[in-house]
């Protein structure tokens, strides 16, 4: 057998908000793995932000790429297409949530 990548644990310091780059989990966004990308498979349960994890708890998915994005790093990467990106994420994710977002229980 042989050893497969393992999610990382919910709520580390490690794991940051999986929409924006703040570290600071407050939701976990239950929901089944599915393809993010072409041989990209989430792997399941999504943490959130306090933030992030109220406009999905409020099902706003349109307020979460401006939000998500304008805490990205400006440089490389495309704003317009990385507000894209997002967009479709929370798209592909609301589809494959498995109940309603939950608040981490400290
Ligand atoms: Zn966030």
């Amino acid at each position: 057998m042989t050893e497969t990548e393992n999610p990382e644990p919910l709520n580390t310091p490690e794991r940051p908000c999986d929409f924006c780059i703040s570290s600071t989990i407050e939701w976990i966004i239950p929901a089944a793995p599915f393809e993010v990308a072409p041989a990209n498979m989430s792997p399941g349960d999504w943490v959130a932000c306090g933030s992030c994890g109220e406009l999905i708890h409020a099902g706003k998915w349109g307020s979460l790429a401006p939000r998500a994005t304008k805490l990205w790093p400006r440089g490389e990467s495309d704003f317009a297409e990385a507000a894209q990106a997002v967009r479709r994420l929370g798209a592909a994710l609301s589809e494959h949530m498995t109940g309603e977002p939950r608040r981490v229980e400290r």
